[in-house]
């Protein structure tokens, strides 16, 4: 039987902008009382002012381990425990290997592995304390279909992949369910890096996915029978063309 999320708490990074910030805007418009996690606090605030007072706002560099580590504290301060964590945030990078410039691959990757495997650590001992909790990873479909023109970003959703498979069967049992939700591409500020004749056979073929498509997914995924382990979900557009 599908559960309510209405009276949980949330958090979810990269939060300010495109897949982060419309899920933030499904969770708070469920009762949930969610933390939106971002470097960019102007985006924050602007995110809480449209969300009202449901929505927290949690000024966090992901890149940073010391700012990571002071994640859950702070969210300890201002809510009794955490419900839900949405390890969102990622960065995009697409193109040819011999003309790749290594030190894009490396903030890439480690937004997108490290950053997020650390946003996981830092919540997933006080679940596993407590014995509850719900952890869903933004991956791709880049994550189980090599996309031939972004092999960093693939190799990166590969491994969002691997951990989410991985984590999910060593915590089975304890209360604690991991998911990932892999969309095609979707219309944020994330594709402004595509390369421009991918975008516009794209935007031409009618190709592109909408944030709140996204954000649905994650609230099906949310708000199943909790006896029930969140599978993977992957949303694509029917005429996606890898
Ligand atoms: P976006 O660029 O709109 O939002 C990313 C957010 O992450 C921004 O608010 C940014 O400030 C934040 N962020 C970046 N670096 C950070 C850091 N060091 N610390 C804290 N916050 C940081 O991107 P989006 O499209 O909403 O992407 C969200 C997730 O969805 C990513 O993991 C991305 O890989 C994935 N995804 C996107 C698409 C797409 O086509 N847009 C498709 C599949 C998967």
């Amino acid at each position: 039987m599908a559960q309510t999320l209405n009276g949980k708490t949330a958090a979810i990074t990269g939060a300010a902008s495109g897949i982060g910030l419309e899920c933030a805007r499904h969770l708070v418009g469920a009762g949930v009382r969610t933390f939106l996690i971002d470097r960019d606090a102007a985006a924050l605030d602007r995110a809480v002012a449209e969300l009202g007072p449901a929505a927290l706002p949690l000024v966090v560099d992901l890149l940073d381990a010391e700012s990571v580590a002071g994640m859950m504290p702070a969210i300890l301060d201002r809510a009794s425990g955490l419900d839900i964590f949405h390890a969102n945030a990622g960065a995009y990078v697409g193109g040819a290997v011999a003309g790749g410039d290594p030190a894009v691959w490396d903030r890439v990757l480690n937004l997108n592995i490290n950053a997020a495997f650390r946003s996981v650590h830092a919540v997933l001992g006080h679940m596993v304390q407590r014995g509850s909790g719900d952890i869903i990873m933004t991956s791709s479909v880049a994550g189980v279909v090599p996309v031939i023109w972004e092999p960093i970003y693939t190799a990166s959703k590969f491994a969002v992949q691997a951990f989410v498979h991985t984590v999910r069967r060593q915590v089975m049992g304890q209360g604690i369910r991991v998911g990932a939700v892999l969309p095609g591409p979707v219309v944020t500020p994330l594709i402004d890096d595509w390369p421009r004749e991918k975008l516009e056979q794209a935007l031409a073929e009618g190709s592109l996915m909408q944030p709140a498509e996204v954000a649905e997914a994650v609230i099906f995924m949310l708000t199943r029978d909790p006896n029930v382990t969140i599978r993977d979900l992957v949303i694509v557009p029917r005429n996606l063309d890898l």
